[in-house]
């Protein structure tokens, strides 16, 4: 029994270690912008963006405003 509940314990920490990990990226407001970014101010392809910029979650950047990992960012 307290095997169980040490592994539940586990799992539920892991899982609120993850949710706290997640990653936070940059995107550029703006029609022609379709990447986001690792951070603000090291990368060409944002500093370039003269919109706004945004921090928002990964997933977010993904799912909701469509974009995709900046090639300088991830390589
Ligand atoms: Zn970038």
């Amino acid at each position: 029994m307290m095997k169980i509940l040490l592994t539940i314990a586990l799992v539920l920490g892991l899982g609120l270690y993850r949710q706290q990990k997640s990653d936070y990226v940059y995107i550029c407001i703006s029609e022609t912008a379709v990447a986001y970014h690792k951070t603000r101010d090291t990368c060409k392809g944002i500093k370039a963006c003269n919109h706004q910029i945004l921090k928002v979650t990964k997933e977010q950047a993904m799912k909701k405003y469509k974009y995709r990992a900046c090639k300088l960012c991830y390589r």
